[in-house]
């Protein structure tokens, strides 16, 4: 069942009584939720646990700056129908589910998902957002997404992955997942069976951020689907105080990679509200990113990935990609060569 509310956590130790109107305020904002398995991981004797960081909420996220917004990321602007973001010409976000299995306290989704958040796409939507799939024949790959997708039942995960088996322009579906890392034990049999059913090429994409969340159970989970022929990848977000150090991302990005998943995306922090205890600069993390490379594979590099605010799409910013134009304030060229000033 897992710790859903501010009472809960107080009940479990996570948080002390004297904390309850605070996050009472930050839980009518954003929606709280640990699994069992977060839960264990979480070591009470250390107030600056990077496990306890990711999920218990804090005072901060009441605090909000002018750069920061609802939609970080855009996903609105480019939203022809309900449930689908069509930012790039060959590929859709599904979001299927706005809800998920834990709150991510830097989601970049915070104001969409959860119980007060947008809701699940209603299956008279679900069929809107197919029937666009279907009619746009540039689709080459479908990204499951929400909320958390692999929160569905296996039932209602194989209605989806059978509808997309039909549509033949469709080669690759992705599905965008915490599940293996805060609830491995859901990654079974029929759950596995359900993934496979489009008959598709499928990745899942897992997110974790730190070497911690990579514990055996999470990376036997990872080898039930990797065995039945799903490709896996990582995306982490780059986070102060959680995983800014070379070394601890030299562990999880080998962790990735010793159980198959191989490292992706690594996210700067969006500008999400209430998020700014979370940020570092981009110098910061590039040079986070130099260290890295100096240390590990390169099978263990993921892409230093920067979201546009707008809605204008990823651009790798570990590549020269920006340049600063004034202290902390940078022109960033996007994939079609325009120029963006950030933050
Ligand atoms: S699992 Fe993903 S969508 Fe859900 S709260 Fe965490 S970052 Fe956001």
């Amino acid at each position: 069942m897992g710790l859903r509310n501010v009472e809960d956590l107080i009940a479990a130790g996570l948080v002390t009584p004297d904390e309850r109107v605070a996050l009472e305020r930050v839980a009518s904002k954003y929606a709280i939720g640990l699994t069992p398995t977060v839960e264990s991981l979480i070591d009470r004797s250390d107030p600056a646990d990077p496990i306890a960081l990711q999920y218990l909420p804090t005072a901060a996220e009441l605090i909000e700056t002018p750069d920061e917004r609802a939609d970080p990321i855009g996903d609105h602007v480019h939203s022809p129908v309900e449930g689908i973001v069509h930012r790039y010409p060959d590929r859709v976000l599904l979001k299927v589910v706005h809800v998920c299995p834990v709150y991510c306290r830097f989601c970049f989704r915070r104001e969409m998902v959860g119980p007060q958040g947008d809701g699940n796409l209603p299956p008279a939507e679900l069929e809107t957002a197919l029937a666009y799939i279907r009619s746009h024949t540039e689709i080459w790959e479908v990204i499951l997404t929400g909320g958390d997708p692999l929160i569905l039942s296996p039932r209602r995960l194989r209605e989806i992955m059978t509808a997309l088996a039909t549509i033949p322009h469709v080669k690759i579906v992705r599905i965008h997942s915490r599940v293996p890392a805060v609830d491995p034990a859901r990654i079974n049999g029929e759950l596995i069976d359900a993934l496979k059913a489009s008959g598709k090429t499928t990745y899942v994409a897992l997110h974790a951020n730190h070497p911690r969340e990579m514990s055996k159970t999470v990376r036997d989970a990872c080898t039930r689907l990797v065995d039945a022929g799903i490709a896996m990848v990582s995306q982490s977000v780059l986070l102060k105080g959680i995983n800014d150090d070379p070394d601890v991302l030299a562990e999880l990005m080998r962790a990735f990679v010793e159980a198959r998943v191989k490292p992706y995306y690594l996210h700067h922090p969006d500008m999400a509200p209430g998020t700014g205890h979370f940020r570092l600069s981009i110098a910061e993390g590039q040079a986070i990113m130099q260290a890295l490379r100096s240390k590990v594979s390169g099978l263990c590099i993921p892409t230093y990935i920067l979201d546009l605010p707008g809605g204008h799409g990823k651009v790798s910013i570990g590549d020269g990609m920006l340049s600063e134009i004034e202290p902390g304030r940078y022109a960033v060229t996007d994939r079609n060569g325009d120029i963006h000033h950030y933050p």
